[in-house]
Order: structure tokens, then sequence, then C-alpha cells
């Protein structure tokens, strides 16, 4: 059943919740558009095609809004005529939605213009955050694509790359507040592969400012991984490290009395270096060799040289996450074509 169109009502007549409902947004209002999205604060006009053929979700929900169906329109969360606004705008059909209004707007401007969102080119994490939500949501197959495949530059999946990803700049701005955010909304997207690198980032994070401020911007059960990875991490760290001191002492045992009387604190001081920069390239680490013979040195700078890959190998079994190469294929699998 369809309410009178709100172009034909009197202004003077609409209620105060009516008069203060959503306004076109002229960003996204095409002329030609047969169907009409609403939030609460903006209507879109788009066309049925252009989302029928890169949402599958918006396929199945506009099947069910056509005009010929009985039961008018319908918005995803399945309440129909309401009392939020009209059904039709002008004789098309409206179909409301509860998503925030700026993440309707970027997905529609990113599914009309190649422009707006580039993988790898710098975007704003409200754009990028969005779009990977409403992507989810919406099972927005390419894009979805696209925006894990941007985040990957700067949350990757091989050391090499975490090394370089100081380079690229993909947001204009990014903070640790930003960073826990992405996490949240990362695990709730099932974006695994990258997951590690964010939850490892923000494990490194001091804990006493967890209480008050970023233990907020994520949920209790993502919370709880990041703490009890950070402790798997700094454990797995110790493992690494000690393993590699063992095999050299009963390698080849070095008599100098100098080289036994250090290596425990050679080895325990490298240990916090790494608990502090596990992955970054530290000039600082590797430096107490000095006092070595020739053998232990070699054998120190080769075993500590090893610990940063085999850490990185580790880093996501630390966050209840399968190893990288699941991840990655993940990823590309996710690129295979749904739309056939
Ligand atoms: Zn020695």
């Amino acid at each position: 059943m369809l309410t009178s169109p709100l172009a034909n009502s009197a202004p003077r007549k609409l209620s105060p919740a009516r008069a203060s409902g959503p306004t076109p947004n002229k960003k996204v209002w095409k002329s030609d558009g047969n169907i009409v999205l609403a939030t609460d604060k903006h209507l879109y006009r788009v066309h049925k095609s252009v989302l029928s053929e890169n949402s599958l979700v918006f396929r199945d929900m506009l099947d069910l809004a056509s005009p010929d169906s009985d039961d008018g329109e319908k918005s995803p969360e399945g309440d129909g005529a309401s009392e939020n606004g009209p059904n039709s705008w002008e004789g098309l059909p409206v179909v409301r939605l509860r998503d925030k209004d700026e993440e309707l707007e970027y997905l529609l401007r990113a599914l009309y213009s190649r422009r707006f969102f580039r993988v790898h080119e710098q975007s704003t994490v409200p754009i990028v955050t969005g779009l990977l939500n409403l992507s989810n949501k919406y099972d927005v197959p390419d894009l979805r694509y696209d925006v894990v495949k941007h985040l990957q530059r700067y949350f990757p999946s091989t050391l090499e790359e975490y090394k370089l990803r100081d380079n690229h700049k993909i947001f204009a701005h990014f903070d640790d507040a930003d960073l826990h955010r992405l996490l949240a909304l990362a695990h709730h997207c099932n974006a695994r592969v990258v997951l590690p690198v964010l939850f490892y980032l923000c494990a490194l994070v001091d804990e006493r400012l967890y209480e008050n401020i970023y233990a907020s911007h994520v949920p209790p059960h993502v919370f709880q991984i990041i703490r009890e990875g950070g402790k798997k991490l700094r454990t797995g760290t110790w493992e690494v490290i000690d393993r590699g001191s063992r095999k050299r002492t009963s390698g080849q045992d070095c008599s100098s009395k100098s080289c036994k009387a250090r290596r425990g604190y050679y080895y325990v001081a490298e240990y916090y270096k790494f608990c502090r920069t596990p992955f970054d390239d530290d000039d600082n680490k590797s430096k107490d060799v000095r006092y070595f013979c020739a053998n232990c040195k070699y054998a120190a700078f080769s075993r500590i040289s090893c610990v940063p890959g085999e850490l990185w190998e580790k880093l996501p079994s630390f966050f209840d996450l399968p190893e990288w190469n699941v991840l990655k294929a993940e990823v590309d699998s996710e690129s295979a074509d749904e739309f056939n």
C-alpha cells in the first residue's frame, strides 16, 4: 500500500518529524533514477540496475521492493510502510535503510564513480571504513575486495611489505583510536588478512592507555584477543630467542669466560628490544656483542637476525588466526566471480 507522495503534500500539513525528515542528497541524485534510498538524513535517487548488478543483497531486496509486489517496499530490517516517511517519492519507490547516512553516501558514490575510491590512493578513514562496512553488509564483492586490498597495503601479510608500510599513506590521517575502530570493523567483517597486523599494532599500545581510552572502541571479545595475543607475542619472542641461544650453546661450546658470562644478559636484553618493536629495523639491536669472541658474535648476529622472520610467521597464531597462506588465499577467493 502506497501513501501519498511527499511531493504532493502541502508543507504546512507535515508533522514536525516529517518536515525535518530526509532530504535529497545532491551528490547522489540521478535524474533518471528509478528508486529512492532513504536514511534518517537523506534521500538518494539511484538506479535499481546499478544496485542489483553490484550487490547481491540489494538484488534480493529490490526483488521484494518491486512496485508490482503486493507488499510494497521493504527495508532490509523488514519494516515496510512506517512512520518515518513516505513509501514513494514522486512516484518512485522509497527503500528506507538504517545505515549511517555518510556510509550510504560513500557506498553509492563508489558504485557510480571509479574516482571516488581507488585502491592504494590516499583516502580517509571514514570513507574506507564506511565502504568496508557496507560492501560487507550488502555483499558488494568487487568493492569489498578493493577495500581489503587497499588496507593490505598498510596492514600487510609479508614482513617485507610491513617494513615499507610507512611509505604508503593510504589514509590522510590515522591515529590509535582509528586503529582500534578499524580492528573492530575488520574483525566484524571477517577481513582476516589484515587482522594479524591490526591486532599486533593494537597489542603494542601501552596497557595503561586501555582502561580509559581504547577498550571502548572494540567489543570485549576482540579486546580479549588483543590482550591475550600481546602476552603470546612476548612469550613467543622469548621462545624464539631462547631456543636459538640454547642451540648455540650446545652446538659449539665456547669456553671464553667473557662469552659465557654475558650470553644470558645479551639474549635477555635482545628480548626486551624485540618486545618493543619486533619487526621494525632497529639499529640498536645486536650492538652489545662487542664482548663476545668472533664465533659467538657471528652466532648472535645470525640468531637475532632470524627472530623477526620467525615471529612474523607465528604472528597470526598469537591472535587465534590461521597461517598467512590461508589468510591470503581467502582474499583471492573473494575476487572470484560471485555474479556469474
Ligand atoms: Zn665466545
